[in-house]
């Protein structure tokens, strides 16, 4: 599968990645990684993990949404 922002230049970039919002294939030139806190309800314990998990968008997607 090749990325789908690179489609309209012309280009044919393997994609490695997936929008998670979208759904479009990404290569790792139009890939975007933010950081997401990963929360897990435990009694009245901690209740956030201390890693990040990591959430993968595409460009358009990236801009539509709060850091
Ligand atoms: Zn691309
Ligand atoms: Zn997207």
């Amino acid at each position: 599968m090749n990325c789908y922002d690179c489609a309209p230049d012309h280009a044919s970039n393997a994609a490695v990645a997936i929008c998670r919002n979208c759904g479009a294939a990404l290569c790792h030139e139009h890939a975007r990684s933010t950081p997401e806190t990963v929360v897990r309800v435990h009694g009245v314990g901690k209740s956030t993990l201390p890693e990040l998990a990591r959430r993968i968008v595409c460009t358009v997607c990236r801009n539509t949404q709060p850091a």
